[in-house]
């Protein structure tokens, strides 16, 4: 759906009056309504213009899978151009709903160990692809008297690649008359993209930062992650300092356990030295197996003896809950399983096109 004010522009061009745009927000967001005929507070004709001018949900639902145990559901969007993405639903046992959206279609970043990562790149997403990845979940979970507790955009894409589209998508997700998912339970996650990270620090919106760390060395991170070649780790950590000076809130590190590469204990003390004394927590993401890349999770007797050095260093760190294995709904999974099937186009990561930018 269309943010209101570019709802509300869209229909005074027709002599529609700004009451209706909003008439129509709250049906759609706050009742759950996902076609105009059922939005009855509206004349038919209006209905009908609207039905075949405005969709509701900007993508198409193709499939839709659920985990063994229920706990995580992904659903396969088609774009109107064809390009397919993939986004997540999670129920945790404490409650919560939690959403994973993608960003971009692809990703151009080619981490070694992500399956997004070898994809072709498809394109950015438009802010209202993004928001209604929300919408579609949000109308699922209305309908089951339930409600989205938070959002992460750890799906795929990177979400500073796409800075403009991501925050107009959040602020429509935030709006208080829309979705009304509070920005405290948004989360944004980056690669480590700088320049986003002090672009975020001045907007108006109190999302969470996390930043896909994976190594506390240069020379490390930039085996695993191309994007160290354009933001050293030395460039991250000041961007990072800059945004907790700043905002004083704390930031999440994302450090996905990778056998025998960045999970030695030597590394571990490494990252806590790196790292302590910051307003963060530390998430030890387990490695979840993608089928197409030849890499090893850690064993979870070497995920903890990490954590308790890196504890050593007064740093808050815990091993992350991974959900949705079964379907290849978990991090780092997205799209692998449709791209092995042909419905997204798999070649190699554009590596060269971020060093050169
Ligand atoms: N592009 C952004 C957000 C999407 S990826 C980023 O990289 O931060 C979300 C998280 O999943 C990142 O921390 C990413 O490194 C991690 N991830 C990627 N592949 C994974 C895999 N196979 N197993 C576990 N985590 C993975
Ligand atoms: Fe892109 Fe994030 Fe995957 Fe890296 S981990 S390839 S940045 S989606």
């Amino acid at each position: 759906m269309l943010a209101t004010q570019d709802l509300i522009q869209k229909l005074e061009t027709k002599k529609i009056p700004r009451y209706r745009a909003i008439q129509v927000i709250h049906a759609v967001c706050k009742e759950g309504k996902t076609s105009y005929a059922t939005i009855t507070t509206l004349p038919l004709e209006l209905q009908r213009e609207l039905e075949t001018e405005v969709p509701i949900l900007s993508l198409k639902q193709v499939r839709q899978v659920a985990s063994k145990d229920g706990s995580t559901i992904k659903t396969l969007f088609e774009l109107h151009d064809g390009l397919k993405i993939e986004a997540v639903l999670m129920h945790f046992k404490d409650g919560r709903h939690t959403v994973c959206i993608s960003s971009q279609a692809g990703c151009q970043l080619g981490c070694k160990f992500c399956a997004t990562g070898t994809m072709r790149f498809g394109r950015n997403l438009t802010y209202e692809e993004i928001s209604d990845q929300v919408l579609f979940y949000a109308q699922q979970l209305h309908h089951q008297d339930q409600r989205i507790s938070n959002i992460v955009l750890m799906g795929m894409g990177e979400p500073f690649m796409n800075y403009d589209n991501v925050l107009k998508a959040l602020r429509v997700i935030n709006d208080p008359d829309g979705m009304n998912i509070g920005a405290r339970n948004i989360t944004v996650s980056t690669s480590g993209i700088c320049e986003g990270i002090e672009k975020l620090i001045n907007e108006d919106l109190q999302v969470n930062l996390a930043v896909s760390l994976h190594a506390p060395n240069q020379e490390l991170r930039k085996k695993i992650m191309p994007i160290a070649n354009k933001y050293s780790l030395e460039q991250l950590m000041t961007a990072i300092k800059n945004y907790q000076d700043k905002t004083h809130r704390r930031i999440s590190y994302e450090y996905v356990m990778l056998k025998g590469i960045n999970d030695s204990e030597e590394v571990a003390h490494q990252l806590g030295k790196l790292i302590q004394g910051q307003l963060c927590h530390v998430n030890l993401i387990p490695y979840n197996a993608t089928g197409i890349i030849n890499i090893e999770g850690s064993i979870p007797e070497q995920i903890r003896k990490f954590r308790d050095i890196v504890k050593e260093y007064g740093v808050p760190v815990t091993i992350r809950v991974t959900l949705g294995q079964d379907i290849q709904a978990a991090c780092g999974q997205l799209a692998n399983k449709a791209a092995k099937e042909g419905e997204i186009a798999k070649q190699k990561p554009l590596e060269v096109q971020i060093k050169n930018s």
